[in-house]
């Protein structure tokens, strides 16, 4: 191919990669595969890789950045960013219409409704059609920069179908199934599982490493825009439809005319919401007019032309009946609480889990008592507290079995810990199956078309003990279980297969090493390359890496050291199953004159634009990140430079003004 042929052929890609993306990610509903889609990525990558001075910011490739920041930089909005008034009634929203319509002396008018989706706001700008810069809310007036976690965003476009300039502002957002299969994820990890969506989403947006942002599963809505240039928009009608057109994602919204209408589908969606595959703490009331908003103004606090529905809170009493002990992969074992089933608000709840011995200690729940039960932000019921006056003196108070109920194995909650553990840890059933779970779910290895039930009748076959197992098994193995036709025999198969070729991250992360979670694999796999090399390192070597703290450095150490775990690897690699990294595109080039050098700039240059100056030095092999940190190797200083310059002084770090940067950039040649 000429490199004319590579460019257009790069060119080419990026586009159908986009519209893939936008089918998937916005529009739900894929027209390619998974596979296929990774076939795609796959080539853009490979090409990017051979000719790395044609990688460009908004190449899909480029949705994970560089380096983490020590900190988020602070923006100010062009705009501030005001909060939105409440309303908690039909009488507060009537009396809302009643100011609006007094102000713009007029009657019944057109409002906006949409759901008040609970996540976190932002801020995102466009220049040329190309995103630019995204911010948190902050205070309002001052955010932060959370650009390369926004970048992440799957259902955010990096390039929009025309070259224009604007600023939009949407919420980012964790759907409820999302959400728990984070927090299954998690409690598997034994992290602290997030209390609700909007938490997840505001802890993920505010990670410093863009990896683990990009590791969780982030959203977003486009719900206002704030400014375009060179269009006229008069009404937000024609904006959201306008902001669809760019290839946001658009959330829900109904055109109303007067405040009757809003308050009738106000009700019906506090029934509704439930149905949502996101969570909404409302409704939000807008005025569809931009002139007669303009007209209204806002107070210091919140623009007149908009206000929120707050939801009533959601709680019931009820009793529990029971609390059982499930197993986790790791051991830990988790009560749940067994309810006399009740309505919230459309759904129906009968279990509730308690997370650990210690937090039912700390609300005192007894087996028999009443309690009031809250669907806490809406996704996973939480037990509130006793209703003590309720007490008959019959309820049983709970205590942490001595030994697991599935192994008979000795359980053991180790000091400092509020985890209770079954100690069995090779030999437990209920582990081993957990850890088989673990193995093959999304993040991990992804094996699709193997499930729960399959892995449950391979186990009591004896068909398998561990996970590496399944890399031996045969259509004829599957074939004779229950519910399996040759199609589906056959799809498992060619699936675990298919699973031997998971980059090394999904490997170390499916391994289920106490403590790893997605995003610690990535980095551990981005700094060993291979099983074998992490598997010798020390933990003195982990712990010098900034996000490996000792706890999980000790993990993994005592992981690699156990024989069992051993010969599971052992077997996996005899197997074929890939246990190195292959270079990707985003990886440093070792052979590069740059390699392994991290770069930042500030200010203004002359000669170069800065993503000019950007793509020189990764087509060198070296990195480019946007805040100073110790590992910075070179800040390259342009002209008005600002806080960076006084970090990298502070932290020794090699200061280059655009001549030196030139010089180094010359010593190749
Ligand atoms: P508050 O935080 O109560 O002042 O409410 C304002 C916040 O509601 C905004 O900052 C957004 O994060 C959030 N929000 C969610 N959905 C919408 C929407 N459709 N329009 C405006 N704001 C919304
Ligand atoms: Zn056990």
């Amino acid at each position: 191919m000429s490199k004319e042929d590579i460019v257009k052929r790069i060119e080419e890609l990026r586009e159908e990669i986009r519209h893939h993306e936008y089918c998937y990610y916005v529009l739900d509903s894929p027209e390619i595969s998974d596979a296929e889609f990774d076939l795609l990525m796959r080539e853009l990558e490979e090409l990017e890789k051979e000719y790395p001075e044609l990688i460009t910011a908004d190449s899909p490739t480029q949705r994970v950045g560089g380096e983490p920041l020590s900190a988020f930089e602070k923006v100010e909005h062009s705009t501030p960013v005001l909060s939105l008034s409440n309303s908690f009634s039909e009488g507060e929203l009537r009396d809302f219409a009643r100011r609006v319509y007094k102000l713009a002396g007029t009657g019944a008018l057109d409002f906006v409704l949409e759901h008040k989706v609970d996540g976190l706001s932002a801020i995102l700008k466009y220049e040329g059609g190309i995103f630019t810069s995204g911010a948190t809310r902050g205070n309002g007036i001052v955010g932060e920069d959370i650009t390369e976690n926004i970048r992440t965003i799957r259902s955010v476009p990096l390039k929009l179908p025309e070259s224009i300039n604007l600023e939009i502002r949407g919420e980012i957002y964790i759907s409820k199934k999302d959400f728990i299969r984070l927090n299954e994820e998690r409690l598997d990890n034994e992290e602290e599982p997030f209390a609700n969506p909007r938490n997840a989403a505001a802890g993920s947006v505010r990670q410093l490493d863009p990896r683990i942002a990009a590791s969780r599963p982030l959203s977003m809505f486009a719900y206002d825009l704030v400014y375009v240039e060179g269009r006229n928009i008069r009404t937000h009608v024609e904006a959201l439809e306008f902001l669809k057109e760019m290839g946001f994602k658009v959330n829900w919204y109904q055109k109303c005319t007067g405040i009757e209408e809003v308050i009738e589908l106000c009700n019906e969606w506090a029934v509704k919401r439930d149905d949502l595959p996101f969570e909404i703490d409302g409704m939000v009331v807008k005025v569809n007019d931009f002139a007669l908003r303009e007209q209204l103004g806002a107070t210091a606090k919140s623009p007149r032309w908009a206000i929120a529905y707050k939801f009533p809170a959601q709680q019931k009493t009820t009793v529990v009946k029971d609390i059982i002990i499930s197993v986790g992969r790791t051991g830990a074992l988790t009560p749940t609480a067994v309810l006399e089933p009740v309505q919230i608000a459309g759904s129906t709840i009968s279990r509730a889990t308690l997370h650990n011995e210690e937090e039912i200690k700390r609300k005192d729940i007894r087996i028999g008592d009443h309690v009031l039960l809250q669907k806490a932000g809406d996704v996973i019921p939480e037990v509130v507290k006793v209703i003590k006056e309720k007490r008959t003196g019959n309820e049983k108070p709970f205590i942490m079995p001595a030994e697991c109920h599935v192994c008979g194995a000795e359980v053991v909650r180790e000091k400092g810990e509020a985890v209770a553990r079954c100690t069995n840890i090779t030999g437990c059933p209920a582990q081993r199956r957990e850890g088989i779970l673990h193995f093959i779910s999304r993040d991990a290895m992804n094996i699709d078309g193997v499930g729960p039930a399959l892995i449950d009748q391979l186990l009591e076959k004896g068909l398998i003990e561990d996970y590496a197992d399944l890399y031996a098994l045969s259509f004829e193995d599957l074939l004779p279980l229950e519910r399996m036709g040759e199609k589906s025999a056959e799809n498992a198969v060619r699936a675990i297969s298919e699973s031997k070729e998971r980059p090394l991250h999904n490997l170390v992360f499916a391994l289920g090493i106490r403590h790893v979670g997605a995003g610690t694999a990535r980095i551990l796999a981005s700094r060993y390359h291979s099983i074998e090399d992490l598997a010798a390192a020390s933990t003195e070597e982990l712990e010098a890496i900034e996000e490996i703290g000792p706890v999980i450095a000790d993990s993994i150490v005592n992981f690699f050291s156990s024989e069992h775990n051993r010969q599971v690897i052992e077997k996996l690699s005899r197997h074929g199953v890939k246990m190195r990294a292959e270079k990707t595109a985003g990886e440093e080039d070792k052979s590069g004159f740059l390699a392994g050098k991290k770069f930042v700039f500030t200010g203004t240059l002359e000669k170069f634009t800065r993503s000019e100056a950007k793509e020189k030095v990764l087509s060198l092999g070296g990195q480019v990140s946007s805040s100073v940190s110790r590992n910075t190797d070179y800040l390259v200083a342009g002209e008005s430079t600002g806080s960076k310059l006084d970090k990298a002084r502070e932290l020794g770090i090699t200061i280059l003004d655009e001549k030196g940067f030139m010089e180094l950039l010359g010593e190749q040649e």
